[in-house]
């Protein structure tokens, strides 16, 4: 660990792609930034190298089975490891670390965050299910322990980027590629298939989040996360094609002016934006070339990808209506992805989830947050049964 000028520093989901990235940008600032504890879930391998590598104090692995194949490994000296999920809980709110990356993917980043929120720890979030499953609390959560919580999905960097101390503002415009099916009809949809639909054009991530990149899904999370991150409103949030992935994304202030921030696709610049804020860090970066580079906007395609349009339904209903979307979402992903369910299905499924849900309430605490998740993931399970081949 470093000197107390350092950051401290917890990194969830520490082996995927955003983690990945934060593994480069850490070493990157080594003089800033200092690792107390990095989490992983199955990839204890990668988990084990990384601790070793960033000198954390310790590691920890949500399957207990994982962390207790690693403990019999024949192991040089480093990080301690921590085994299980409740284990976890427990060394993240005791941990010095004043900031949590969370870079877990999907519903399974909510305890950790509220964990280190309650701990009064920043969160740097890049897990955007927890904000759309459990947004409401997050922010109450956020607000009682003084937590801040600092973006780092792209758009939602480049927002926050905007914002500074230019408020107030009229409308959010989020910046959206179209994923590796935009121009096509649902007809050219029927038969795509998982290699299809996880070749993104621009950005390499993990396999749910470039699942809901060709559903679209993914901006429609985005529209509820910049709700909850931004408190604004769902009628001044819009989204807009932008195939090229420079401009991140755009705000428009109330005298008129359009800010917007650009940069090539690499998610070093958000994940290191949130660790430096307000200051910011020297990076060697590409430095943007826009000679010869068209930038080209268009609207998005409703019609065809309708999840755009489900997400800020569900979003402006609010209550536990997020919170099923994306459990259904979570579960239809996941089938498609172990190609027992087609492309287009996983819509039809998630309506039909949303469609059987009647027990909503506004006021939730993290127990209806728990219930609402599982009553979801079951009932999309059951609905998926007729989907399957
Ligand atoms: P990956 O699939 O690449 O990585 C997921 C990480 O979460 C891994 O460290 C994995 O551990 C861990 N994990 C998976 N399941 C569980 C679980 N049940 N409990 C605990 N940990 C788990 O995902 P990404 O890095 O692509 O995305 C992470 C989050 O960031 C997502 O919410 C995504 O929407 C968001 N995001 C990602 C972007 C990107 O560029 N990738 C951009 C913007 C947002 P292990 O590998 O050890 O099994
Ligand atoms: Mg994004």
């Amino acid at each position: 660990m470093g000197d107390d000028a350092t950051v401290k520093i917890i990194v969830l989901g520490a082996t995927g792609s955003v983690g990945e990235t934060t593994f480069r940008v850490v070493q990157h600032d080594a003089g800033q930034v200092a690792v107390d504890g990095l989490v992983a879930h199955n990839n204890f391998k990668r988990a084990w190298e990384m601790g070793v590598a960033l000198h954390a104090r310790w590691i920890g692995l949500t399957n207990r089975e994982a962390a207790l194949t690693l403990m019999t490994q024949n192991l040089e000296p480093g990080p301690r490891i921590v085994a299980g999920l409740e284990a976890i809980l427990e060394e993240i709110a005791v941990s010095p670390a004043q900031k949590v990356v969370g870079a877990m993917t999907g519903f399974a980043g909510l305890l950790p965050t509220l964990t280190a929120i309650r701990h009064g720890k920043d969160i740097l979030l890049a897990n955007k299910e927890t904000l759309v499953a459990a947004g409401d609390l997050v922010r109450e959560t956020a607000k009682v322990s003084g937590s801040q919580l600092i973006p780092v999905d792209s758009e939602h960097s480049a927002i926050f980027q905007c914002l500074g101390l230019n408020q107030p503002f009229r409308r959010i415009l989020l910046t959206c590629s179209g994923g590796p099916f935009r121009g096509r009809n649902r007809h050219d949809l029927q038969n795509v298939d998982v290699e299809e639909a996880l070749q993104h054009p621009n950005w390499a991530m993990g396999a749910k989040i470039t699942v809901d990149t060709a559903t679209l899904m993914n901006k429609g999370l985005e529209i509820i996360e910049a709700h909850h991150l931004f408190g604004v409103d769902y009628d001044k949030i819009d989204v807009v094609i932008h195939p090229q992935s420079v401009v991140h994304s755009l705000v428009e202030f109330v005298d008129g002016a359009t800010l917007a921030q650009l940069g090539w696709p690499d998610m070093a610049v958000p994940v290191q934006v949130a660790l430096s804020w307000p200051k910011r860090w020297p990076l060697p970066q590409r430095p943007l070339d826009l000679t010869g580079q068209a930038l080209t906007f268009e609207p998005p395609d409703t019609e065809t990808f309708e999840a755009l349009r489900i997400a800020r339904q569900a979003g402006m209903q609010g209550g536990l209506v997020p919170t099923v979307l994306n459990a259904a979402n979570e579960v239809a992903v996941s089938l498609f992805l172990s190609r027992r369910i087609a492309f287009l299905s996983i819509m039809e499924i998630v309506k039909e989830v949303l469609d059987d849900f009647k027990d909503n309430r506004m006021v939730t605490t993290l127990e209806d947050i728990l219930d609402a998740d599982q009553w979801a993931r079951h009932e999309a399970s059951q609905v998926a049964w007729q989907y399957q081949s």
